[in-house]
């Protein structure tokens, strides 16, 4: 292939597929990089419309608590009570210059407020039964000043204190039964009547009782009732309960007593937990930056509600009737429904995860909100799904565009190459045809001169010069009747007029027609028609020109002198005809292709010799016309076997092509 063809092909190939097919894959990457990166858009809005509206929702719901709370702490029947407005809340207390007031502070208060000056002489008497009982150890004259001082007590807190230090007393004097009898009565005092800490009596009744086995279930059930009805009770109270809930656990006779009593136990240690943290809030709430810098504001878009804690605590400022009240809520109890609901957490955006404090991960919810942040879990999982799948998408799409562009190129390259290299035989073919034409036209030429002049005076030789030119001319037809028939092939036009002959008398034909020009290149045509065959339907022109190319490609390619068969023999149904040479042989690789049209086996030997690559083309074609076929043995240095194989049936034939 010429070398500048070659680089036109070369730069084509790229014009035309490559430099698309570059263009093509360089637009699918940067369609799936600029897909990646609206996606990543899209699920940043999704994610902070999805903050916006945690914010919104959570803002909304927390300022109805705060100023629920804030209004009914004024008109609440029971401040001392650990339940609220609304569950999530833990602590709801007045906030006076700066310092959280805590429930048991305010109870303690009031208390005293309720009961400013005991009554003196109640408090004499009093006075006067403890330095009996502690200093004379006079506990007789004991028991009767704290008789005298319970029959002068005027409030309920006065009564039940003398009575527990008679119950003491008694205790001392050995009257147990006694002792306990009034020991069970303050243990039925309400939960609100206290010393001046704010401890409630009948704690100490209780610890009074605790001996007594048979008042274990009395002190189970008054300290249940306690538990049950939430009251805040001040640090001390608390350390007391838990005391005598531990010493129940222990001493519990029955094991639906020790139970009960592990119950109560729980519940002590969950509340001293509560009042722990609910102290720290108080030391440290003039520092959380809640408390407002306006008064009167309910309603404060500034309002920030701060984590704090260690079980998490939303802690907030709020200003009611002039009054500024902390409010405190659960934080688990607020963030853990709004995580939930659907309308925050959906497929796109990943789930929500809402944390308050301690954790760098996720975004700020809002300044409101300082501390809380919004994690998005599995959020990133979420891009890279939808994007591994995009990009799947693409992929696949470039992979078969890419395909079937690779297959067109390989397809156009192929035809190129392909009609390059018939142009170059054709080529080649032109100059092999007027080459070819040229000898024979010669020949005849001279010796017709030779002849016209009238100079040749023997006989023989005038009939050898006629001979010659005979064959010349026959040489010239057979030519030009190869290039006309493969013309008509070419073109979809070729006849073959089948009749019912005699195949022998064909071979023989053509033997007859080449024994002259074979015998003058010194070859010795060995002819052998074998049995006789039945007639059967062949173009006997067609065939007798495919014998002729066998029988002059045998001539051609051998050696001067060299012997030649021309064979007919009977082969499993088939007549077939033989040309054995002794030439120069056919190397195997090349057995299929010296049937291709203007094909030639590019060997040195072979360059010598004229030819234009059509005979075996045309060998083939009239075999294939009779419904048979061609076969070639050849052993290169020894010689080739071509043979033609006629179906002798009824096979169906080709009547044109
Ligand atoms: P050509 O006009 O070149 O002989 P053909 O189609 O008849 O064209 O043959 C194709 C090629 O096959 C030849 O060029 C030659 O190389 C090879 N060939 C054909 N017949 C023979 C043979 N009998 N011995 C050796 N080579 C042969």
């Amino acid at each position: 292939m010429s070398s500048p063809g070659y680089r036109r092909q070369v730069l084509l190939f790229l014009g035309a597929i490559i430099l698309p097919c570059i263009v093509l894959v360089a637009m699918s990457v940067r369609m799936m990089a600029q897909q990646r990166e609206l996606a990543e858009k899209r699920l940043a809005d999704a994610r902070s419309q999805v903050v916006r509206n945690i914010h919104q929702e959570l803002f909304t719901r927390l300022e109805r608590i705060a100023l629920q709370e804030a209004n009914s702490l004024a008109t609440r029947q029971a401040p001392h009570l650990r339940h609220y407005e609304n569950p999530e809340v833990v602590l709801v207390g007045l906030v006076e210059r700066d310092h959280l007031i805590l429930p048991w502070e305010a109870i303690r208060n009031e208390a005293n407020a309720r009961f400013p000056v005991p009554e003196p002489d109640q408090v004499t008497t009093v006075q006067q039964g403890e330095r009996r009982e502690f200093i004379d150890k006079n506990f007789t004259g004991a028991a009767a000043k704290y008789v005298e001082a319970m029959a002068a007590s005027q409030d309920p807190v006065q009564l039940g204190r003398t009575q527990l230090l008679y119950a003491r007393v008694l205790k001392d004097l050995g009257r147990r039964d006694d002792a306990f009898n009034y020991y069970r009565t303050v243990l039925s005092l309400p939960s609100d009547v206290t010393d001046e800490h704010g401890i409630p009596l009948f704690l100490y009744a209780a610890t009074g009782l605790l001996n007594a086995a048979t008042e274990k279930r009395s002190i189970i059930e008054r300290l249940g009732e306690e538990v049950k009805r939430q009251g805040w009770l001040p640090p001390t109270a608390a350390a007391m309960f838990q005391g005598l809930t531990a010493t129940l656990v222990e001493s519990a006779g029955e094991p639906a007593q020790r139970e009960a009593a592990e119950r109560l136990l729980h519940k002590s240690v969950e509340y001293r937990e509560l009042v722990k943290q609910t102290l720290a809030l108080r030391d440290d709430f003039p520092r959380l930056g809640i408390l407002p810098t306006r008064l009167n504001q309910t309603a404060d878009p500034e309002r920030r509600w701060i984590p704090y804690g260690k079980e998490r605590w939303l802690v907030t400022a709020v200003t009611a009737n002039s009054t500024l009240i902390a409010v405190v809520v659960r934080a688990q109890a607020i963030l853990g429904p709004l995580e939930a609901s659907n309308i925050f957490s959906n497929a796109s955006v990943g789930q929500v995860r809402l944390l308050a404090g301690g954790t760098t991960s996720g975004e700020p919810l809002a300044p409101a909100f300082p501390g809380i942040r919004v994690v998005f879990e599995a959020g990133t999982d979420v891009v890279a799904q939808r994007w591994n799948f995009e990009n799947t998408f693409y992929f696949l799409i470039l992979i078969v565009v890419l395909s079937v562009t690779s297959f067109g190129a390989y397809l156009v390259w192929r035809d190129v190459r392909r009609e390059l290299h018939l142009a170059e035989m054709r080529s080649q073919f032109v100059s092999s045809v007027s080459h070819e034409l040229k000898t024979p036209l010669t020949a005849i030429r001279m010796f017709a001169e030779t002849l016209r002049m009238g100079r040749m005076r023997d006989e023989a030789m005038r009939n050898e010069y006629l001979e010659t030119i005979g064959t010349e001319s026959e040489r010239l037809t057979r030519l030009l009747n190869n290039v006309l028939d493969f013309s008509k092939i070419e073109q979809g036009q070729k006849r073959y007029n089948f009749q019912q002959a005699c195949l022998a008398d064909t071979v023989r034909t053509a033997a007859r027609t080449m024994r002259y020009p074979l015998s003058q290149e010194g070859h010795e045509l060995r002819v052998d028609l074998g049995e006789t065959l039945p007639d059967i339907r062949i173009d006997p022109d067609a065939l007798e020109q495919a014998i002729l190319n066998l029988l002059t490609n045998a001539m051609k390619y051998s050696a001067v002198g060299s012997e030649i068969d021309l064979r007919l023999v009977q082969q499993d149904g088939h007549a077939v005809i033989q040309v054995i040479d002794r030439g120069v042989g056919i190397p195997s690789d090349q057995h299929s292709r010296i049937f291709e049209k203007f094909y030639r086996v590019p060997a040195e030997e072979n360059e010598l010799v004229p030819g234009t690559g059509l005979g075996l083309t045309l060998v083939e074609h009239i075999a294939n016309a009779h419904g048979g076929h061609t076969e070639v043995t050849s052993t290169v240095g020894q010689g080739s076997t071509f043979s033609i194989h006629l179906p002798m049936g009824h096979l169906p034939i080709r009547t044109e092509e």
